[in-house]
């Protein structure tokens, strides 16, 4: 039997007139990215998620500087940021050009404002099971699994890759909701004997294919994260005839893609809303 594919571009658009609502009832939502230099897929990925926060009512600012910005100055503008009452949520396009150092940059943030998601005391949070923002690719993940009602609770959830953006969160997100779960690297020895153990298995790897359909467990629930532009199209990191063994499995595109930007919106009327609450008790 085929999988239900998981239709993350529906899903994301309900996300975002969730949102839509949400910054409609909060009055005014505001994000700023800070994008340096000239990167064209991050000027396509700002571009996005400008087109994606004004759809939702959010003032947008689109700060770009040239590659040879010195720390100081992106530094500087990250603090006149963080003092701005109208910026709820503060975005930095990443990677950043050399010589720039990116754990400088985003640990200068405000944690309030990070709507990213990756500064270590929101990483710290979620480590520590009291999740704040979570970075936007894992909470999309987590709320497919749920729209789609997939049981996590005591599932075996193995996760294919380690980065701080993706496969370290989605795994703590996964134990939280109570997984028994294994996060897979390129170290790791017989991939396929963890993949075909897992009821869910998210791969975000970012080699076209890597899961071949019989690294599937039958069944299972398959998140494929990984987005490759190759001469061919976009490729996903699971074979897409992973389809006739998976119960469920995500699209690329149109899976977890959508959804990524999607919950960068939500996060930016979450961080809203809490400091909104912060400042009212304050007062
Ligand atoms: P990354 O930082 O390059 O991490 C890749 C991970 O994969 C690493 O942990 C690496 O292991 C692991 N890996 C590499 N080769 C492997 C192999 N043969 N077997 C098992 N694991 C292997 O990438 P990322 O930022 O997490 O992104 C991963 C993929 O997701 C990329 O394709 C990216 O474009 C995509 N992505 C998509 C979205 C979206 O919205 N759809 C959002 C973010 C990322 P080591 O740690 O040992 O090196």
């Amino acid at each position: 039997m085929a999988a239900t594919l998981i239709d993350g571009k529906a899903l994301a658009a309900k996300v975002r007139e969730e949102v839509a609502a949400e910054v409609a009832a909060l009055g005014h939502v505001g994000i700023a990215t800070i994008l340096v230099g000239d990167d064209p897929a991050s000027h396509i990925y700002i571009d996005l998620k400008h087109k994606a926060a004004e759809a939702a009512g959010i003032e947008a600012r689109d700060l770009r500087l040239p590659a040879a910005t010195s720390e100081e100055d992106v530094l500087a503008l990250v603090a006149e940021l963080n003092a701005d009452d109208a910026v709820d949520g503060i975005l930095v396009q990443l990677p950043l050009p050399a010589p720039l150092d990116e754990s400088r940059v985003i640990e200068a943030i405000d944690p309030s404002k990070d709507v990213d998601g990756i500064h270590p005391w929101n990483a710290g949070r979620l480590y520590l099971g009291r999740p704040t923002l979570v970075p936007a690719t894992p909470l999309g993940v987590m709320r497919m699994l749920a729209e789609y009602e997939i049981e996590i609770e005591g599932a075996h959830a193995v996760v294919v890759g380690r980065s701080a953006i993706v496969g370290k969160p989605v795994a703590q997100l996964l134990l939280l909701a109570n997984a028994t779960v294994t996060v897979c690297h390129s170290r790791t020895r017989d991939l396929a004997r963890h993949t075909l153990d897992a009821d869910i298995l998210v791969a975000a790897v970012g080699q076209p294919h890597l899961i071949a359909a019989d690294m599937v467990k039958p069944g299972s629930a398959v998140i494929d994260v990984g987005l490759t532009r190759t001469d061919e199209g976009l490729r996903g990191d699971v074979d897409p005839a992973a389809a006739e063994r998976a119960a469920y499995l995500t699209p690329v595109p149109g899976g977890v893609g959508p959804m990524t930007i999607a919950m960068v919106l939500q996060n930016t009327a979450s961080a809203a809303r809490a400091r909104r609450a912060a400042i009212a008790k304050a007062l």
